[in-house]
């Protein structure tokens, strides 16, 4: 078989042998150089970038597909190539981090010249690792605090085994469930891990991915945007529903998708549904996302509730008899038909301390009744106007106080808690609080819900106001 021809037939093998991200992205554009010298192919790629990949990653890979094609061993080189009719102007499918990497190519290849023996060690240090930005995680969301029953054991032993085997088994792992299950949690029990295991992580709601980008586009700061998110390790994506619809993050995420997965990296994502329901999401991102492993996070069982509550009363040093337990956990479903989910526990749990704090009794089984029976009955939708309303009530101050400039005194500090409240109780966006609190950024809403949750863990002064304003809201009183 002549050497274009074991080429082509190798290529053709390759496609199909490769998964789509990964031909697609790095060896789409390949073509045979050269072969005459006696089993070398000279293969041609479009840029050191992926010339350093395909060396790097692909090589064992491509070299079986030649190999097996030209019916003898060979061995490959690669080279970078310029295209004969080479269009200065990007094509419209060409990825936006390949035409970064071909003008970096570019660039280089000067250099390159002069020293031409680099080391591949040298070479693949791309992209660039800057700093990243600390993750905004609750360090109360922990493996240790994750309660793990028959129903979602299986979730959380493929989120550990994330933890121990990135991008290895589960690459992407995509977890969908209804609201309050434990998603944020279990995400952020991973990166904490990911983190002290000295990984490179971002967390980041995909609300802020897209202020992100947005903001990298109006500064033109594209280039630091995408080294930000294409150096990681671990790429955790909260709420990733919320990128539907929007074309130009959804055309970002993909290239940062295919970057991080071609190069080993973990990639994480949590939606409030599957993939297939994700309605305007581009039809080779939701491919992408159900390529990996997808996961439903199942509402907690009976005996699930029951751990959970007993785990929160051992932290907050109280006592309930297990009958309370019991009621309290709930053994029937809401009226309109939901399962109990573990926030409106949490919040049922924080009434029940409240309430055998003030009358200093051990609450009984009827108090425990009553208190599920508020919250059972069908309530009020908290709104952002809700939230601030009360936390201002109940601090003295007015809402514009709260929205408004001023930072003397607590105003400051109740404001946060304020943002926390919203951000926890209403399915609003940071970008829609930050407007809600008189055109706030949405990294400064970030960082007041980020310090009210680390007060929170640290200090049960804040802790208790902040629960006893979440019940009120609750309750619509
Ligand atoms: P989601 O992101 O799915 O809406 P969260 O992760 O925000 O839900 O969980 C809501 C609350 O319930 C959090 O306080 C979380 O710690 C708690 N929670 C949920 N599931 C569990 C669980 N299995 N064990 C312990 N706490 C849980
Ligand atoms: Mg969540």
């Amino acid at each position: 078989m002549n050497p274009q021809d074991a080429w082509a037939k190798a290529y053709h093998q390759l496609q199909i042998q490769l998964d789509r991200p990964t031909f697609d992205t790095w060896l789409r554009d390949l073509i045979l150089l050269d072969a005459s010298t006696p089993d070398v192919f000279v293969i041609g790629a479009l840029n050191s970038y992926i010339r350093d990949m395909l060396e790097f990653r692909l090589y064992r890979t491509i070299r079986k597909a030649v190999s097996e094609a030209a019916e003898k061993t060979v061995e490959l080189r690669f080279e970078v190539y310029t295209p004969p009719k080479a269009n200065p102007d990007a094509p419209d499918d060409m990825p936006l981090f390949k035409l970064l990497a071909q003008q970096q190519a570019a660039q280089e290849a000067h250099a390159e010249r002069e020293v031409s023996d680099d080391s591949l060690s040298k070479r693949v240090g791309r992209p660039q690792r800057p700093d990243l930005p600390q993750s905004e995680l609750n360090p109360r969301y922990t493996f240790d605090r994750f309660i793990a029953g028959t129903e979602n054991e299986m979730v959380y032993a493929a989120a550990r085994s994330v933890v121990e085997r990135p991008a290895s088994a589960y690459n992407p792992f995509f977890i969908y469930g209804d609201v309050g299950l434990g998603k944020t949690h279990l995400l952020q029990s991973v990166a904490h891990d990911c983190i002290a295991r000295k990984l490179r992580v971002i967390y980041i709601p995909s609300e802020v991915f897209t202020n992100d980008l947005v903001d990298a586009i109006r500064s033109r700061s594209t280039a630091m945007f995408r080294d930000k998110y294409r150096s990681v390790d671990v790429l955790i994506v909260d709420d990733i529903q919320f990128i539907s619809g929007k074309e130009t993050t959804q055309e970002e995420f993909f290239h940062t998708f295919n970057a991080l997965y071609t190069f080993g990296k973990q990639i994480i994502l949590a939606s409030d549904r599957p993939p297939h329901e994700l309605q305007t999401l581009e039809a080779r991102l939701r491919s992408r996302f159900e390529g990996g492993l997808v996961m439903h996070m199942p509402p907690p069982s009976l005996e699930t509730r029951i751990a959970i509550l007993q785990m929160w009363a051992k932290e907050r040093d109280v006592k309930f008899d297990s009958q309370v337990l019991e009621i309290a956990a709930g053994t029937k479903d809401r009226a309109d038909g939901r399962a109990m989910n573990v926030r409106e526990l949490e919040g049922i749990f924080n009434h029940m301390v409240a309430s055998m704090h003030l009358t200093r009794q051990p609450l009984t089984a009827p108090d425990a009744a009553d208190i599920v029976d508020n919250f059972r009955r069908p309530r009020h939708v908290v709104t952002i106007s809700y939230v601030l309303e009360m936390t201002a009530r109940q601090h003295g101050l007015t809402v514009d106080d709260l929205v408004g400039s001023r930072r003397d005194g607590a105003i400051n500090h109740t404001r946060q808690v304020a943002m926390y409240l919203v951000r926890e109780m209403t399915s609003t966006s940071l970008p829609q609080i930050g407007a809600a609190f008189g055109g706030r950024k949405h990294t400064t809403i970030m960082h007041g819900c980020h310090k009210v949750a680390e007060d929170m863990a640290n200090n049960f002064v804040t802790r208790a106001v902040v629960e006893d304003l979440r019940a009120r809201i609750l309750k619509g009183e």
